[in-house]
């Protein structure tokens, strides 16, 4: 059984530590690869701080995983000792329910459901170990493939970031000829300005100050709007056929709605913590869409991959350390990186 180094916390104060984890061998339709980078997504902080239910300490978190094909399985036919590849929120599911016959494996309405990245319990019957870790075995059909084109490290934060915001996109037709807002340019926001221009769409971001104009516009974005100056949401009234909140924090729906032409859709990947009211008349009166959007399935994640790399679209990256990782959590809170952490997992020590 390979014993790998990780880093867990013990209970909600998410103080993180070294540890040793041990991964099954992997089974013959399994892989295991060298986990090289892996992201912090703002959902590593809320289960690891219990802000999001229970948890089973001690916790592994991270699934934002990019590594190095290390040993396959007998029966392994997609990857190859080498390979570089990723794994995103899940890890297995039932494989044959309506939604994972389609795809959408992330809704695996099957037995057992979809299994987590972390704080899940595996086939295995071992509670689920993530990113923060230097290995994992996973079923191959959960694994995606990384281009050569994208490097590792910025390929991390693309498997839940960058799924996250390609979805939506792409279902409600980001592309030539629309308007598209992205609010809030974080970890999230920030991969999916880069999308939406890739797309063809014109792309403004609508964030809390202007900061981070200069870097928006560098991603793609054509316009820029602060919240923080007076009228703002006002002066976008019927602006575009598509918005997508990356937002946590709570926020004006009817004001947004109100930014939406005709028939147009707001789509929330931010999932605010408090239930929110709004006017039912905010989407009647024209049409408009209010719509939700969680990850992405197998296929769709390769599929953004495969389009990442042909456009050059990186998420911006700071490297740290294992021992980085605890203060990390207080600047993602505080809005403070640019624009997504990747743990480097060499650093990790005994
Ligand atoms: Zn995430
Ligand atoms: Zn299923």
């Amino acid at each position: 059984m390979p014993e790998v180094l990780a880093y867990a916390c013990d209970d909600k104060t998410a103080q993180f530590h070294p540890t040793t984890i041990t991964r099954r061998e992997p089974g013959p339709t399994e892989v295991y690869f060298d986990i090289v980078y892996a992201g912090i997504c703002h959902s590593d902080i809320h289960t690891a701080r219990g802000e999001w239910g229970s948890v089973l300490y001690p916790l592994v978190p991270g699934h934002e995983l990019a590594g190095v094909v290390r040993q396959v399985g007998s029966e392994v036919t997609r990857f190859a000792v080498g390979d570089h590849v990723g794994v995103g929120c899940f890890v297995d599911s039932c494989g044959h329910c309506p939604e994972c016959e389609r795809g959408e494996e992330q809704f695996c309405s099957g037995e057992g459901g979809t299994i987590w990245t972390y704080n899940c319990v595996g086939r295995d019957g071992v509670p689920t170990a993530g990113g923060y870790s230097q290995g994992i075995t996973v079923e191959q059909d959960y694994v995606c493939r990384i281009p050569d084109a994208i490097d590792l490290k910025v390929a991390a934060p693309l498997m839940c970031a960058g799924i996250t915001l390609y979805s939506p996109l792409k279902r409600w037709g980001a592309g030539p000829g629309k308007r598209v807002a992205i609010v809030g340019m974080g970890g999230l926001g920030h991969v999916g300005v880069q999308i939406a221009s890739a797309l063809g769409a014109e792309v403004a971001v609508i964030s809390h100050t202007r900061s981070k104009e200069a870097d928006g516009r560098r991603f793609g974005a054509v316009e820029f709007h602060a919240l923080s100056e007076p009228g703002t949401l006002k002066r976008l009234a019927k602006s575009f056929d598509l918005i997508v909140s990356t937002v946590s924090a709570d926020s004006d729906l009817d004001a947004l709605l109100g930014c939406l032409k005709v028939g147009g859709v707001l789509v929330d990947v931010g999932l605010p913590e408090h239930p929110t009211t709004f006017r039912l008349g905010s989407l009647v009166g024209t049409n408009r869409v209010l719509a939700g959007s969680n990850i992405g399935g197998i296929p769709q994640t390769q599929e953004m991959l495969d389009f990442c790399a042909e456009h050059g679209i990186a998420p911006q990256v700071e490297v740290i350390s294992g021992d980085d990782i605890t203060a990390a959590y207080d600047r993602v809170v505080n809005s403070q990186v640019r624009y997504r952490y990747v743990i480097d997992t060499a650093t990790f020590a005994r």
